[in-house]
């Protein structure tokens, strides 16, 4: 595993895709996971934005493997969706992770004067969930978003996005990986061609 690839990516355009991408080449032989400890998933709710910088939280172990379960169950809805319809016991389980009370915001004034997003109370693992599952459902259920999704063109690649392109025409999760590792393939075959 490449230091790159074990980097965390929050360019699928939504952050439900965005926690499906903690796991990237499901297809290959090297899976990568990215959300391998604690510290791990705490940088990753940070960095995605839906925690508050500084805010308290206690992640542990089980939070680990809670977001590796709610990811595995994210990935088999959105992929069985692009392809025809998600198991109905999958659909009623995201439901339920929606139940529970997501962490309230509220602004709060910093020593420089600017108003910061903050937490009321410190967020449980369930409430953090809540809010994927919910975006996962408002995707899902708004017609022109999932138009734009898209499975990455990588040959091993299952990474899911929001096409936002003009013209909507991206192939891959990104040009810098997927595209690039493309471009030194198809430069490869034709120094083949060429030799033959
Ligand atoms: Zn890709």
């Amino acid at each position: 595993m490449t230091a790159a690839s074990a980097e965390l990516r929050f360019d699928t355009g939504r952050v439900c895709l965005d926690l499906m991408a903690t796991m990237a080449g499901r297809f290959g032989t090297e899976p990568v996971e990215r959300l391998r400890s604690p510290q791990r998933l705490r940088e990753w709710l940070t960095s995605s934005g839906l925690v508050p910088v500084g805010s308290p939280i206690s992640v542990d172990e089980r939070w680990v493997r809670r977001f590796q379960a709610v990811r595995a169950l994210l990935h088999r809805i959105v992929h069985a969706e692009l392809s025809g319809a998600a198991d109905s016991r999958d659909i009623e389980h995201l439901g339920r992770l929606c139940l529970a009370p997501p962490p309230a915001p509220l602004a709060r004034r910093g020593r420089d004067g600017q108003l910061r997003r903050a937490f009321a109370t410190e967020p449980d693992c369930a409430g953090l969930l809540s809010l994927i599952a919910r975006d996962a459902v408002t995707l899902l259920t708004d017609p022109p978003a999932r138009a734009r999704l898209r499975e990455c063109a990588g040959e091993d690649c299952d990474l899911v996005y929001l096409d936002a392109s003009r013209g909507h025409r991206r192939r891959w999760c990104s040009s810098e990986v997927c595209g690039n590792r493309e471009r030194v393939a198809r430069h490869r075959r034709r120094t083949v061609a060429a030799q033959s």
